[in-house]
């Protein structure tokens, strides 16, 4: 279930964002974040006093590095939240290269809310901002409203938690983009309860590994309208605004893509080190400079295919550069099954038709018993993927608005007319989360004509 149109954080927690100030916040917070380098810069956790607690009937669970305070019936799952905190931190701790002796002394404060009046009588809300719809984040302490379902109570708690993290440790959380993206990147998580194993940023293997999150299926609903962002439409959402779950969807893809992408995750895990500074966006736009072409069609591809457990290792493009074909000559190409699109190695012209044919036979899936489906270039018809048969041989060009996002079907041998000038991309037709069961190749020759 999504979650419709409403927002995960209260305004308050934008204000966490150095970008936030430009004028428009009140000037304590703008110096707050100028001076904010160490714990000692955000107040510490008010006082409790647990006599008083106990007889409003709220409880304290204290962890390594989490106290909780919550009016909440005691189970489980409500039980081991200061622990998920525990789990998260040498997370958090590489992610944003925090080194270990701060993270040791980090501890957080957590307030799980059923009855908002007994907070407030007790003291225990926060003085500005008070108004947050689901979660809020301020410094060592961070506030998460009682949620319908376990994870998502989770990830709510992870979100604002990755705020908290980011603005005590690293002294601010960057532009609103980043900032909101990396708390729903740290907040989508995989928890088994029988191992007691966290893992964050993940992407989601399936609908139900995620109940109430819909990240996904709000992406796809946007980039199937055609109403798909580009990367820097994605930086210019404000988290000074209440953010539409849409928004947060955008921020959560964008990060996650960076992050998990082979080719771009080195340079995206150096932005913690940019998050003091005014050039965040200037210093990310340098780092991706010199094969932001490549970048932004990834990107749309990303966005047009994404789907639960998005295979990004594998769906990630071979770029390499193609020679033109000599007057009637040939090449000879392979192209394995369990990969996304790679690169013929053939420079062609827009316009100018060439011929490709195919031969081979290679696994694209299996029966739930184990037993392989063999298939060759001109696909199954067992099942289809983007409306055409699995594993059927497919061509694009490394140019032109459909690059990679439009492909033309080409089976067993087919004339191809180029769309644009560029390099030739082969592939299987398979959906970003099958790819890993696939084994074998084609063999594909493209012939000039
Ligand atoms: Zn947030």
């Amino acid at each position: 279930m999504d979650k419709g149109t409403d927002s995960l954080d209260g305004h308050r927690c934008r204000l966490l964002s150095k970008r936030g100030a430009n004028g428009v916040l009140p000037g304590f917070v703008f110096a707050l974040f100028l001076t904010a380098t160490a714990h000692a810069e955000w107040p510490t956790p008010r006082p409790l006093d647990e006599g008083r607690l106990a007889v409003a009937g709220l409880r304290v669970v204290e962890s390594r590095h989490a106290t909780l305070v919550t009016d909440a019936a005691s189970s489980a799952e409500i039980d081991n939240l200061p622990r998920l905190i525990d789990l998260a931190a040498p997370q958090w701790g590489e992610r944003f290269g925090v080194e270990e002796d701060r993270l040791n002394t980090w501890r957080l404060r957590v307030y799980l809310i059923d009855e908002e009046a007994k907070f407030r009588a007790l003291g225990l809300w926060p003085d500005k901002s008070g108004d947050f719809q689901h979660g809020l984040s301020l410094g060592y302490e961070v506030w998460v409203r009682q949620q319908a379902t376990d994870y998502y109570r989770r990830h709510l708690l992870l979100h604002e938690a990755t705020h908290s993290f980011m603005a005590t440790l690293l002294g601010s959380c960057g532009p609103g983009w980043y900032m909101e993206g990396m708390a729903e990147l740290c907040g989508t998580h995989a928890w088994d309860p029988a191992t007691r194993k966290l893992r964050l940023a993940v992407i989601p293997a399936s609908r139900d590994a995620a109940p109430d999150w819909g990240r996904i299926g709000l992406v796809r609903q946007d980039a199937d309208a055609g109403k798909a962002l580009s990367i820097e439409a994605v930086m210019r959402i404000d988290n000074r605004m209440v953010l539409s779950t849409e928004s947060y969807a955008w921020v959560w893809a964008l990060d996650g893509f960076l992050d998990h992408h082979p080719a771009y995750q080195e340079r995206f895990r150096k932005a913690p080190g940019w998050v003091t500074s005014d050039e965040f966006d200037q210093s990310f736009r340098s780092v991706f400079a010199k094969d932001r072409r490549r970048l932004d069609q990834e990107w749309r591809l990303f966005t047009k295919t994404l789907d639960y457990g998005h295979d990004l290792k594998r769906e990630a493009i071979d770029f390499r550069g193609g020679a033109p074909l000599a007057a009637g000559g040939s090449r000879r190409v392979k192209i394995a099954a369990d990969r996304g699109w790679q690169s013929a190695g053939v420079a062609v012209k827009a316009g100018e038709p060439i011929h490709i044919s195919a031969t081979g036979r290679y696994v694209i899936g299996h029966e739930p018993d184990g037993a392989p489906w063999p298939c060759e270039p001109n696909g199954i018809t067992l099942d289809y993927h983007a409306g055409r048969p699995l594993g059927e041989l497919l061509a694009t060009v490394d140019a032109g608005p459909g690059a990679f996002i439009e492909p033309t079907p080409i089976g067993l041998a087919a004339d191809y007319t180029p769309p644009a000038a560029g390099t030739l991309y082969l592939r299987v037709n398979d959906a970003p989360d099958a790819l890993a069961e696939n084994e074998g190749e084609v063999t594909a020759v493209v012939t000039a004509r």
